[in-house]
This record gives C-alpha cells, sequence and structure tokens, in this order.
C-alpha cells in the first residue's frame, strides 16, 4: 500500500457542525493525515482546535449558522483568506427532529431540510464554483445516513433530506466529475453522539438497534476517520457519487 495516496499534506478542508459527534471524530482523523481544518460551527469548537493542533495541523474557526446560505460566501473568502484555497469539503452539519408523521409541523420540516439539504448543496456549489475558477481538483464529501436507503420512523424531515443527500451526492458527481471534483457521501450507521442520545435513552429502541447491528456495538466518531481520509485524498480520485455506509454492517441485514 502506498501511504502517500492518504496523505493529506498542505490541505485544507472545510467541516461543518465539528465542535462534537461524527465532525469532530472526522476533523481529527483528517488532521492526522496532515490536513489543515475550517470549522464551522454555531458554537466555539475550542477541543476540536486542540485535537487538530496536538495532531500538528492548524484549525481556523468561523462561527456561522447553517440554518440559512447567508453565511456561505463568507465561509469561503475566510477560508481563502487564511490558507489560500479550499481542497476539501464536509458537509458534516445536521439536525433530527421526532415526531409522527401524522402531527408533524411545517417548522420542523424546514428547519432540517434547511441545513441538511439546501446548506448542503448551495456551499457544495460555492466550493465547486471556486475549485474550477481556480483549476483545482476538489473533494466533497457529504453525510448521508442509514435514511438514505430506509424510510426511519418518526423522522420524516430527516429521511426526505438524508435520502435528498444521496440523490444530490450522485447529481454533483455527474455534474463536476468532469472538472476534476469527486462529489461521494459516507451514510454512518448508529453511532453514539448527540444526535441519537434520545433513542440511545429508549431502552426499547436502543435495545433493537443494537440486536439488529451485525458488529454488536454502536459506531464512534473515530469510526469516521478511515472513509473521511480516503474520500478526502488521491486513493480516491476515480470514485464518484457514491454513498459509502460505514454502518458496522447494518445494511447488509
Ligand atoms: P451531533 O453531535 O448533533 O452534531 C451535529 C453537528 O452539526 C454539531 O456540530 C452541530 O453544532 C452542527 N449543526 C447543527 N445545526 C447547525 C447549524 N444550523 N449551523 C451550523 N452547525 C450546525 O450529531 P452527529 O451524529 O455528530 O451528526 C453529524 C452528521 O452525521 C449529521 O449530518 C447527522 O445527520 C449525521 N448522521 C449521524 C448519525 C448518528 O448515528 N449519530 C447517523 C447518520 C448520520 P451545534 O453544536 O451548534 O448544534
Amino acid at each position: 500500500m502506498q501511504t502517500t495516496l492518504f496523505d493529506l499534506s498542505g490541505k485544507t478542508a472545510i467541516i461543518t457542525g465539528c465542535n462534537t459527534g461524527l465532525g469532530q471524530g472526522m476533523a481529527s482523523g483528517l488532521a492526522e493525515a496532515g490536513c489543515n481544518i475550517v470549522g464551522v460551527n454555531r458554537r466555539s469548537a475550542e477541543t476540536t482546535r486542540q485535537l487538530v493542533e496536538a495532531a500538528g495541523a492548524q484549525f481556523l474557526e468561523i462561527e456561522a449558522d447553517l440554518g440559512s446560505t447567508a453565511p456561505i460566501a463568507e465561509i469561503m473568502q475566510k477560508t481563502e483568506q487564511h490558507f489560500g484555497k479550499a481542497d476539501i469539503l464536509i458537509n458534516n452539519a445536521g439536525i433530527i427532529r421526532r415526531a409522527d408523521a401524522l402531527s408533524f409541523t411545517e417548522q420542523d420540516w424546514d428547519d432540517v431540510l434547511d441545513v441538511n439539504l439546501k446548506s448542503l448543496f448551495f456551499l457544495s456549489q460555492a466550493f465547486a464554483q471556486a475549485c474550477i475558477q481556480q483549476q483545482r481538483r476538489g473533494k466533497i464529501i457529504n453525510i448521508a445516513s442509514m435514511l438514505s436507503f430506509q424510510g426511519g420512523i418518526r423522522v420524516p424531515s430527516y429521511t426526505a433530506s438524508k435520502s435528498g443527500v444521496l440523490g444530490l451526492t450522485r447529481l454533483m458527481a455527474n455534474e463536476w466529475a468532469s472538472q476534476g471534483i469527486n462529489a461521494n457521501a459516507i451514510a454512518p450507521g448508529y453511532m453514539a453522539t448527540n444526535n441519537t442520545e434520545a433513542l440511545r435513552n429508549d431502552p426499547d429502541r436502543s435495545k433493537e438497534i443494537l440486536n439488529r447491528i451485525p458488529a454488536g456495538q454502536w459506531g464512534n466518531p473515530e469510526d469516521l476517520a478511515g472513509a473521511a481520509v480516503f474520500l478526502a485524498s488521491d486513493a480516491s480520485n476515480y470514485v464518484h457519487g457514491h454513498t459509502l455506509a460505514v454502518d458496522g454492517g447494518w445494511l447488509a441485514r
């Protein structure tokens, strides 16, 4: 194996929602591979900064609420001012709202779609425009879900958004692959983060889920690092429009 294929030295990755959870795990993994990180968060990402700097990489913090597309131009500008360019974009920020479809509110629909799908698309668009203008390779990694493949229970807007992420990843690849931009997605299985706290605290649902995971355990944020480094690196240059499940075997059942 040529480890240089996975080397991210001198690269810069924008990662949304990396102050905790899966985004933090991927920031740490990319930094270990030599990548500088631009963390886009609503709140401070101090712990992530410490992890990235401990790995010997640089961390730029940008405060932004991706509930709207308004901060996108500034995210790109600040990244370019500080690092000169962005090579990798990981669209990780995401929220979930749980209620029956019969009583689901328009607010819970719009809030989730705005962060999980609309901002993901328009940030990808801004990133792709910059790569094409500067004639540079680019790597887009969208964070999908098991609910990109399955219907889910009591999460209508989340399922719509994550099914949309899988489709949009293919669409981006169809348009941008020939311009040197790889658009792919990672579909995490059931991972122990804030996003799944309600499920893990529900003894019945938690048991049902755990019994169905062939690996026999919830995933951890570090479990995404390998897939993220692969899709961010030259090792995946001919991989386009793919959604890679990192799910302890969930989809194999
Ligand atoms: P998490 O711990 O709740 O992290 C979500 C991240 O998104 C946080 O950093 C959060 O920041 C950020 N975020 C939310 N709304 C935002 C906004 N409006 N603007 C900017 N940042 C915002 O959950 P996670 O599990 O790590 O989730 C990360 C991604 O993985 C999400 O897209 C999620 O849907 C997906 N995913 C998770 C699982 C799982 O089992 N955990 C499975 C499949 C997919 P704040 O602190 O500001 O809220």
